[in-house]
């Protein structure tokens, strides 16, 4: 079995035992994105295939794939597996309602190789209302030996009818030691950030990894860039730059350039900032008259827009943006 993040062992000793049990079983695993659902729910299927599970760490009692026997090699490489059902789905993505009736029709032929059939279904916010209907009628009458995982980053999204028929794993944000611990090896060199990125981050140990990485760095400086140049662009043009942009990502971006201008407003050279950015002293300097009231303002609408895109399958990236970049020229060109 791959190593589980350590936020996640307490959710499996939970589960473990209803695993082992084989009977037929609905989960979701909620909370936000960036705390490994997805990993988890592929730990689970594994566990769940495998003919001869393992003791994998003997101080908690958690129960892992081997990874010998021959279901295990095969499903371990990639994932898949005649009797694993992975529908995940990339960003911005739905999931219809053939997939979910051409998944439930395989829940409807016994296992080929396994003692069960396991589906994941990812994000589940991403199937339409038909698609949600079809997958109801199966969970109302789980068929025998079968282990549905629905994953979930905003659960709020799910038809309550499907919530009520599922068992909920919830993986909570980690601002605590365990998130911090990891994330501090994993950044190194960077490891006195881990604790005020994983606050930054609602506590989501992956997603602050992922904002750290340098594959982010090119696209957060084009970004900060276009909010701190004073000669701006025109706001909808930005809007329409970033409107394919992850837009939790460019949102946190946001506030942290917030909270760092707040900083500056109130502490001036003695505030410690979190982002290098030489624009950001300049505007600083060019405009001090960038005040606390308007920055929390916008900061405020900045955690709305957070809380709407969280919640909402349905969000317009471009209006959302025009609407927030026509308002940041407003603060920023006082
Ligand atoms: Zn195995």
């Amino acid at each position: 079995m791959n190593a589980l993040y350590p936020w996640q062992k307490v959710n499996w000793q939970r589960i473990q035992p209803q695993i082992g049990q084989c009977k037929a079983l609905a989960l979701l695993l909620a909370g936000s994105i960036g705390m490994g659902k997805q990993h988890f729910a592929e730990q689970l299927a594994m566990l769940a295939l495998c003919q001869q599970p393992i003791l994998s760490d003997h101080t908690l009692g958690l129960i892992g794939a081997c990874g010998r026997c021959p279901i295990c090699r095969l499903v371990m490489p990639t994932c898949t597996h005649p009797d694993l059902h992975n529908l995940s789905v990339g960003e911005g993505k739905s999931i219809t309602v053939d997939q979910i009736r051409q998944l439930c029709e395989q829940l409807s032929i016994t296992p080929k190789q396994a003692k069960r059939r396991v589906v994941i279904i990812s994000p589940a916010e991403y199937m339409n209302k038909s698609a949600s209907n079809a997958l109801l009628k199966t969970l109302e009458e789980l068929p025998a030996r079968t282990l549905i995982i629905l994953v979930s980053h905003r659960p709020r999204c799910l038809l309550p009818t499907i919530l009520s028929r599922c068992q909920l794993l919830k993986f909570s944000p980690q601002p605590g030691t365990e998130g911090i611990r990891w994330l501090r090896k994993q950044l190194a060199d960077e490891a006195g950030q881990a604790e005020q990125l994983l606050n930054l981050l609602d506590g989501a140990p992956l997603r602050a990894l992922a904002w750290a990485k340098q594959d982010n760095r090119q696209w957060r400086e084009n970004f900060l860039t276009t909010c701190l140049s004073p000669e701006r662009k025109d706001p909808l043009d930005c809007a329409a730059t970033y409107k394919t942009a992850n837009i939790i990502n460019l949102i946190h971006t946001w506030q942290i350039l917030l909270i760092d201008l707040l900083q500056l407003a109130q502490l001036g050279q003695k505030a410690q900032l979190r982002l290098n950015h030489p624009q950001l002293t300049r505007l600083h300097q060019a405009k001090p008259q960038l005040n606390r009231r308007r920055l929390l303002v916008f900061y405020d609408q900045l955690l709305a827009t957070q809380a709407n895109a969280q919640n909402s399958t349905a969000l317009n990236t471009q209006l959302t943006l025009e609407r927030l970049f026509i308002l940041w020229q407003d603060i920023s060109n006082p």
